[in-house]
């Protein structure tokens, strides 16, 4: 519990250490020898952390070609060798739990608390899917026939899976897909985002040091090229993709333009997602979750809210005190515990969410935005921002920093809300703050998205008991951390025997 605060000094502690002993302070990840070092550059300083190599077209095509080999060996190992790997890995990363949040804090920019989530979050998909390995991919399954007959219904990998990956959960989001793949049986070639190369590294060198042999799990860093690479290689049976819709698009385009092989494709998106708030809802604690659910990772969360609709009797007081809460976020420095709201990933994501506040500023819409504290003038701070605008369709794309839109809505118009923020096409997550059962009830049957919370806020996603993903334009589902996701990248197989011969 981090707010204990013997948990808090014991971890500003080991921080502290890491920090002074600084091991990966300036890591090299080779990929091709001829290749060219990049650096990777805090988000919150613009220094540099590290450097790394992205793979070169041979390098991805030595890498397949080894992934292809190690396969058959590594489905035949049965989920439960492949389990007690996953095991191992899971406990090596949380032995390093201190390095891997201090690598989150300094290549992703993430606070210390954030830091701590991710971790858990990993540790938890490695163990999770783990258990998925021992369960599914153990005996056969008795499947019922005719008298003289025996079938047999086995699960099998699907063969080699790219693993492609964004940067604002670079170790959880990383790990996780992974994980479920390798736990189905199938060989991986893991992409990073190319922001975040250093902590996925270090994730694989545990994986690699629990005896996760090197060519049925593979580092493969680069930007959107070398992912491009992958998913265009008719060799690959399928991509687990976690990012942004239109790169979804892409990689669908990809998967189906390829010669002589049907892909499979497992994707978390974007979303464009709302809390409805109506007049039997809590003030008090309604303040709390929007701004956690707003401006927590610095809205870099795919679940983050972005558009607050307030039923418009109770809007004045809701959103002064909302406003309230708002102007003590604390912004800055991400290694500080008391900092709420950190740097946004790099310059591309700063301008383009500067040019969405100054588009909507001179469009008429009020704007409100905090004073960022001189500390933040050398990294890429966005000033947290609310924006009162007219309807959730008058935004075309997810704004993925600290932004939040609030539209008020008369009473008695519950359906048209909905009907909007379905029109959006996204499906994500849908907050509601309300105490009528009814209210909730009709919410819930008509709103189509992968995620609901009612009466709290919207940083879902644990592992095992809400499972989390989209629908429409933000995934493909099954939901990760959930019963039926492991399934996806596994084929079936079905083996029927005369008996009686
Ligand atoms: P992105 O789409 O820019 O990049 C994601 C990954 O795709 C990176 O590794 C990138 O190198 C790779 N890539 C880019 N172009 C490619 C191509 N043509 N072919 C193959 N790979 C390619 O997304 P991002 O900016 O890294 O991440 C933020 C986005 O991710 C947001 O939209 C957020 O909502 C979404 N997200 C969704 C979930 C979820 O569970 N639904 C979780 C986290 C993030």
């Amino acid at each position: 519990d981090i707010a204990d605060p013997l948990v808090r000094e014991k971890l500003s502690e080991e921080l502290e250490f890491w920090r002074q002993d600084d091991p990966l302070a300036a890591p090299t990840l080779r990929a091709d020898a001829g290749g060219k070092a990049l650096p990777v550059l805090a988000p919150q300083s613009g220094k540099r952390v590290g450097s790394w190599m992205p793979a070169s077209e041979r390098d991805v095509d030595l890498a397949i070609a080894r992934a292809v080999a190690a396969q058959p060996t590594w489905d035949a190992m049965g989920g439960a060798a492949r389990a007690a790997l996953l095991d191992r890995a899971s406990d090596l990363l949380e032995a390093n739990t201190a390095r891997l949040i201090d690598l989150c804090r300094r290549e992703a920019g993430k606070t210390v608390m954030d830091g701590v989530l991710e971790v858990r979050e990993a540790v938890d998909f490695l163990r999770y899917y783990a258990c998925e390995a021992r369960m599914l991919f153990g005996a056969p399954q008795p499947l019922p026939g005719p008298t003289g007959e025996t079938n047999l219904l086995r699960l099998h990998g699907r063969g080699v899976f790219a693993t492609i990956s964004p940067w604002n959960f670079p170790l959880a989001i990383f790990m996780g897909p992974a994980a479920a793949a390798l736990a189905a049986g199938n060989t991986v070639l893991a992409k990073p985002a190319e922001q975040t190369p250093l902590i996925a590294a270090l994730a694989i060198d545990l994986c690699h040091q629990a005896g996760i042999p090197k060519d049925v799990l593979q580092f493969v860093p680069g930007d959107g090229e070398v992912g491009a690479a992958l998913t265009s290689d008719p060799r690959i049976a399928g991509v687990a993709f976690t990012g942004s819709t239109g790169t979804a698009h892409a990689i669908n385009r990809s998967l189906a333009a390829r010669e002589g092989a049907i892909g499979t494709l497992i994707a978390e998106t974007g979303g464009q997602n709302a809390l409805i708030v109506d007049s039997s809802a809590l003030p008090e604690q309604v303040t709390r979750d929007v701004i956690a659910s707003a401006f927590q990772s610095a809205g870099q969360r795919c679940s983050a809210l972005r558009v607050l609709f307030i039923q418009d009797d109770v809007a004045d007081d809701m959103v002064r005190m909302i406003k309230g809460a708002f102007e003590s976020l604390v912004i800055g420095d991400p290694a500080r515990l008391e900092t709420d709201v950190g740097p946004v990933i790099d310059a591309e994501a700063r301008e383009k969410l500067q040019n969405h506040v100054e588009e909507m500023h001179a469009e008429g819409f009020p704007v409100w935005r905090l004073a960022l504290p001189t500390e933040c003038e050398n990294g890429h701070f966005v000033a947290p921002t609310i924006i009162e605008i007219g309807s959730i369709l008058d935004l075309d794309e997810e704004q993925f920093g600290p932004i939040l839109h609030i539209v008020r809505y008369p009473v008695g118009t519950m359906r048209q809300v909905i009907d909007d923020i379905n029109a959006t096409g996204y499906g994500l997550t849908l907050g509601l703050h309300s105490r009528i059962a009814e209210t909730r009830e009709f919410v819930e049957s008509h709103a189509r998205v992968g995620n609901f919370y009612v009466n709290r806020n919207q940083i879902g996603a644990v592992v095992g008991s809400q499972p989390f993903g989209g629908e429409g334009l933000s995934g493909t589902g099954p939901k990760a951390g959930g019963p039926h996701y492991v399934t996806r990248f596994a084929t079936e197989r079905v083996t029927t025997i005369d008996t009686t011969a």
